[in-house]
């Protein structure tokens, strides 16, 4: 069977599951070599309530830009001790000096796919490149529109790489309605009415999640789930 009809084939295997059974047969079927990400919006959030229920050992990836409001860093600290979840935090390989004096400190407005491929997707792709991960978990869903309106519960990332979005077709009531049953704690300026919460420099108060980020410069997407590298 070729790469594709096996991942159409996970697909059609995984319809019908609940998210918290997706991420027990993720954790089954690819751990140690799994791991998730998030940027603590409310599904991300929820991915990680149901990961410590299913797979609490998989390492949790925060990409740290630099350019987190300090609202984000205080969250992560919370998490971690309410929760009990140890972050694996990338950062960017260039120091933010040499960023700054190569790019100009205007940068995430004039260039803002530069500003993201070095802040955020590298450091990535690059632990990517050491960790022999095969599967990778995240929040993403379809009802998020744009990129995301074509996500499967399972996608082939390339590389060996196999991304799945237990989300993938919970809508936003769904999520809101998961985390206000379980308790499950969001993010302060969620709660504050940002939909959703990046960069400080590249945040705004908007009507949906995604049009709240890069607002009128025609990006919906960070890009690590849009060009990290590909077969
Ligand atoms: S979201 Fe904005 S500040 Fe953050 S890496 Fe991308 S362009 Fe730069």
């Amino acid at each position: 069977m070729g790469e594709e009809a096996a991942v159409d084939a996970l697909n059609r295997d995984l319809d019908g599951k609940t998210p918290l059974e997706i991420i027990q047969w993720a954790a089954r079927r690819f751990a140690p070599r799994l791991f998730a990400t998030t940027a603590f919006g409310r599904g991300g959030m929820a991915l990680l309530h149901m990961l410590r229920q299913a797979a609490p050992e998989t390492p949790v990836l925060f990409i740290d830009t630099g350019y987190h409001f300090p609202e984000t860093l205080e969250f992560l600290a919370r998490i971690e001790r309410e929760m009990g979840v140890r972050f694996t935090v990338l950062r960017p390989a260039m120091p933010r000096p040499a960023f700054l004096f190569a790019f100009g400190d205007d940068c995430h407005q004039r260039d803002p796919d530069r500003c993201c491929a070095i802040n955020k997707v590298e450091p990535l792709d690059t632990w990517l490149s050491t960790s022999g991960a095969r599967a990778w978990l995240t929040a993403i869903r379809a009802d998020q529109g744009g990129a995301r309106a074509s996500t499967r519960l399972v996608e082939d990332q390339g590389n060996g790489l196999l991304k799945i979005a237990p989300l993938a077709r919970w809508t936003l009531e769904e999520v809101n309605e998961y985390v206000t049953l379980h308790g499950v704690p969001t993010h302060p300026l969620n709660d504050r009415g940002y939909p959703s919460v990046g960069c400080q420099p590249c945040t705004t108060m908007a009507a949906g999640e995604r049009e709240g980020r890069w607002a009128g410069a025609g990006k919906t997407e960070c890009g690590i789930h849009t060009f990290l590298p590909r077969k």
